[in-house]
């Protein structure tokens, strides 16, 4: 008994031991590999499909790096900014408003403290932050939306700050004065299109497909301009001015471009992640920039020189390098 005892024991020590050298064996063999996640936003927004067209660069070149790339859709900029830091993303598209505001310690991030450890890659397509209201909601102007139900996005995204940063510059305080709603982007399209809200705000490039099936349903709807663009970049100069390319839209019900005010997509990663990561996937999005602007409509406006702006956290060292390389720093 004692004997065939000992005999599973060896069997068992021995089997600890080999599965332990196979794991290390993998190890050593796998160090050429490195999995990286790109954290990006509802699917129906366009950080998700970004995060695609990252990742597709990169991994088609999977045989010099040895970088796999995954996309994971997530709430949006603050959740991503907080993932990365928590070390559960290595990468994540953030809203350059955010970006500034973690690295500085601000708004979300008031409590916490500054983020030292968020650092810059580039930034990516403009953003507009984009009300749409159904035609029967009696909304027109923007002071219109007190009293009515409006979704302001998500814990998480970065639409929700944009929204009450907006309604605070027109005096209107979204915890008493609208019926404020927490959906993700890709519930609000159907919740207006059932009547279920009155409008949403989505901080997003255009064109996107949560506006799409928003304006497309049986239920009219139309984008709200927001016009005290001037008081706001006084309250908050990281915003810019912007508008809404209606053409993309061809079932809403406005008439021209609706004038907004907007940020930039960023990627943004820790100054954790290792340099030779950060550098092969900037060098493969800028060195095939014609390629990667074909990969969504929003990226035409792309230019190298352009995706070094709205970068307020340190630019990452591994970035950093193929700038100097290619003359851009
Ligand atoms: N700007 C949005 C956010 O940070 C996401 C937009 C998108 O997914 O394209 O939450």
């Amino acid at each position: 008994m004692k004997k065939a005892f000992s005999i599973v024991a060896m069997a068992l020590i021995f089997t600890v031991l080999f599965l332990g050298c196979e794991k290390k064996d993998e190890g050593a063999g796998a160090a050429k590999r490195t999995f990286v996640t790109i954290g990006t936003g509802g699917v129906t927004g366009v950080y998700y499909p970004t995060g695609g067209a990252i990742s597709k660069m990169v991994n088609q070149k999977f045989d010099s790096y040895g970088i796999k790339a995954t996309v994971e859709s997530t709430a949006g900029s603050v959740f991503n900014v907080n993932a990365i830091l928590a070390g559960d993303l290595e990468f994540g598209i953030v809203q350059s408003d955010r970006q500034y505001q973690a690295f500085k310690g601000m708004a979300d991030w008031k409590d916490v403290g500054a983020q030292d450890k968020l650092r810059a890659v580039f930034s990516i397509h403009p953003e507009s932050v984009t009300m749409l209201a159904a035609d029967d909601s009696g909304i027109q102007n923007f002071e219109d939306i007190k009293g009515k139900i409006i979704n302001i996005g998500a814990p998480g995204s970065g639409q929700r700050g944009n929204a009450i940063d907006i309604m605070e510059v027109y005096g209107i305080d979204w915890e008493k004065d609208i019926k404020a709603e927490g959906l993700k982007p890709a519930e609000a399209a159907k919740m207006l299109q059932d009547g279920r809200i009155d409008a949403y705000f989505y901080t997003v490039g255009h064109p996107n497909g949560s506006f799409k099936e928003a304006t497309s349903g049986s239920r009219k709807a139309h984008f709200v301009a927001i016009t005290e663009t001037d008081s706001l970049l006084k309250l908050f100069p990281f915003y810019a001015a912007s508008f809404i390319p209606v053409k993309e839209y061809p079932n809403a019900s406005n008439d021209g471009d609706v004038q907004t005010f907007g940020v930039k997509a960023t990627l943004c990663t820790s100054s954790d992640v290792p340099d030779d990561v950060v550098y092969a996937i900037t060098k493969e999005v800028f060195e095939n920039l014609d390629d990667f602007k074909k990969l969504h409509p929003a990226f035409a406006v792309l230019t190298a020189e352009s995706m070094l702006d709205g970068l307020s956290a340190p630019i990452h060292d591994g970035a950093m390098k193929y700038f100097k390389e290619a003359g851009l720093k």
